[in-house]
């Protein structure tokens, strides 16, 4: 939800509002605010499914509902129900798509095995928007739900830098370049517990070449 004050607002930091719409596609606290706070929503931008999902019967507050019932309420807030199945990951999808949306699920679920962002840290912009592999130096990589987008990187959402560790691991020039630390050589390696997210390599099959980055 925009806050009615926009830039003029005296809470700012504080509100729980959103002030722009880049902050709303950025800000994960602001964002779910989008989702109203009576129970009689019915936003096709709600962006919570409700924790009765995938049986919407199991609601007590039915068409009261402020959380979505069904996927398509979600439209493209979502992947496709392929590209969630973790039998069905391909490095296209880890490479294009993975964490550049942020997570529908209010349950408490492990975020190693979701497709989902839930953090700044975890957060990825599309990488199709130009930014290089090389960390931002001027990313503040803690969590804190108070500082906006803005004040972890002065450049924001437009920075030719990688924010969080995922913007970097999953960076096309990055992605299976370098060997996974998680198995060992030889004979007994130990089974990498990233699979089928890691975006490092485990084999010469698996390994991508490295392309040099020019700035
Ligand atoms: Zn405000
Ligand atoms: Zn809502
Ligand atoms: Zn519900
Ligand atoms: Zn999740
Ligand atoms: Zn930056
Ligand atoms: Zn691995």
């Amino acid at each position: 939800m925009l806050c009615r004050f926009g830039d003029n607002c005296p809470l700012m930091m504080d509100c729980p509002f959103a002030h722009s719409k880049t902050e709303l596609l950025v800000h994960p606290a602001k964002f779910k605010t989008r989702c109203c706070d009576s129970f009689k929503c019915f936003d096709d931008n709600c962006c919570f499914l409700c924790g009765s999902y995938p049986n919407p019967s199991n609601c007590p507050y039915g068409t009261r509902c402020r959380f979505a019932h069904r996927r398509q309420e979600l439209g493209n807030l979502l992947f496709r129900p392929s590209e969630e199945n973790v039998q069905e990951i391909t490095d296209e999808f880890l490479i294009l798509k993975y964490k550049t949306k942020w997570c529908p699920h209010l349950y408490q679920h492990n975020w190693t095995y979701c497709v989902y962002a839930h953090n700044y840290q975890d957060y990825r912009r599309n990488p199709q928007v130009g930014y290089g592999p090389v960390p931002c130096p001027f990313w503040d990589p803690r969590d804190t739900a108070k500082s906006s987008y803005n004040d972890r990187c002065k450049f924001g959402a437009q920075c030719p830098f990688s924010h969080g560790s995922k913007e970097r691991a999953y960076h096309p020039l990055n992605f299976k370049v370098s060997t996974c630390q998680d198995i060992g050589p030889g004979e007994d390696r130990a089974e990498c517990t990233r699979e089928p997210f890691c975006a490092f390599y485990h084999n010469d099959l698996d390994k991508r070449p490295i392309v040099p980055h020019v700035m």
